[in-house]
């Protein structure tokens, strides 16, 4: 079992190891010894740990349970709405706690009520997906979507304690444990070499324990150093402003993490081409992700892609920070201004 300590504006560890699920009253208790608990999940991880986590619960804390529908369509202000509800109904207090059990969905929109019912109450996490271990439920950000587009209401908000136990990930299916090995391949290639050797060995068998804490120290570094995303912490977007354009180009078919894999081959490609990065770089890059059997391109026009990214609408101003390898291992932000997008990514999706 591995521990990494956050350093944000509040500090909590998070737990990584080999079924820690079922012994979760004990780490729990460390932080929220009392109380009622009200457990967010979504109807697949209920029906597959619902009840093992609710007979454990149960001989500690009173509890309740709100089981939305699984998947991104229900991270909305209907589902906020019901959950705050919930709540209310519920008797929840300020000294009562959220425990959000599932993916970057339960974990986004449980955050959420979390930091606003009541004006804040607190905040537990088991994420069980990939992507939420290593990501989503590291740093704070919770949020819903709106019509207008994804993640446009959130608050920032750390949890009180988030227990990683990668067990859980054994029941994932093939493509959602990819979307999360879109992002570890990230962290090798944002920040560690280690990281990207050890990757490029194993592949898939990479080890859990060790991979999984090495994402999570990068993130929780990077969020220690810029929590509120103005600066360095936008070097978690790598392979992500293309990825969105061709998530959105798809219809949300392409998967976020096939996206994002084809978002930093073709950035790799374009950085390669304009000699910004080491001549390796590149070819580093794409074996990688053809290790994990993600896509190295997208079939989009340069033109398609630069205006998908000019009409997110999180994007603000004439300039746009990209995040451009430099060796293997190292990536760095670089303004560009918008008009020079297309031409720029241009020479990454000549493959
Ligand atoms: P998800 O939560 O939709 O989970 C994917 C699917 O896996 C769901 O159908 C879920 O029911 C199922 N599932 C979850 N755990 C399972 C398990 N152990 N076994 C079998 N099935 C399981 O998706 P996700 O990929 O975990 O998260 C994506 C969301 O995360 C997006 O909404 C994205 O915006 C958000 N996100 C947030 C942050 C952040 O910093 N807050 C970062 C990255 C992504």
């Amino acid at each position: 079992m591995k521990t990494v300590s956050v350093n944000a504006s509040k500090k909590y560890n998070i737990y990584i190891g080999d079924n820690l699920f079922s012994s979760v009253t004990d780490y729990l208790s460390k932080v929220f010894p009392e109380g009622k608990i009200c457990v967010v999940t979504d109807d697949t991880v209920d029906g597959l740990y619902g009840d093992s986590l609710m007979n454990q619960l149960s001989g500690k804390y009173d509890t309740v349970k709100f089981v939305m529908k699984h998947g991104e369509k229900s991270k909305n202000i209907s589902t906020y709405a019901s959950l705050l509800n919930f709540l209310a109904q519920n008797h929840i207090t300020r000294s009562d706690a959220i425990l959000a059990f599932g993916g970057g969905v339960v974990g986004d929109l449980a955050g959420f009520a979390a930091a606003t019912f009541l004006r804040g109450i607190k905040y537990l996490q088991i994420p069980t997906t990939l992507l939420a271990m290593v990501d989503s439920s590291v740093g704070g950000k919770t949020a819903i979507d709106l019509d207008a587009g994804k993640n446009l209401c959130g608050a920032f908000y750390q949890p009180e304690i988030v227990i990683c136990d990668y067990s859980l990930t054994k029941t994932l299916s093939d493509e959602i444990f990819s979307d999360g090995c879109a992002e570890i391949i990230k962290y090798a290639l944002i920040s560690d070499y280690d990281l990207f050797c050890h990757l490029s060995e194993k592949g898939k068998d990479f080890d859990r324990e060790y991979v999984i804490t090495r994402c999570i120290e990068i993130k929780s570094e990077i969020v220690a150093a810029d929590e509120f995303d103005g600066a360095v912490r936008q070097l978690l977007n790598y392979g992500h402003t293309i990825g969105h354009a061709i998530e959105a180009l798809s219809d949300y078919k392409i998967t976020h993490g096939s996206a994002v894999a084809a978002g930093m081959a073709i950035m790799a490609k374009t950085c390669e081409d304009k000699e910004i990065c080491a001549p390796s770089c590149y070819e580093d890059t794409v074996s990688l992700i053809k290790a994990f059997d993600l896509p190295t391109s997208a079939s989009y026009k340069s033109s398609e892609i630069a205006s998908a990214i000019l009409s997110d609408k999180k994007r603000k101003g004439a300039n746009i920070t990209l995040v451009l390898p430099e060796k293997t291992g190292k990536c760095v932000l670089k303004k560009f201004p918008i008009e020079e997008i297309e031409n720029f990514i241009l020479a990454g999706l000549k493959i």
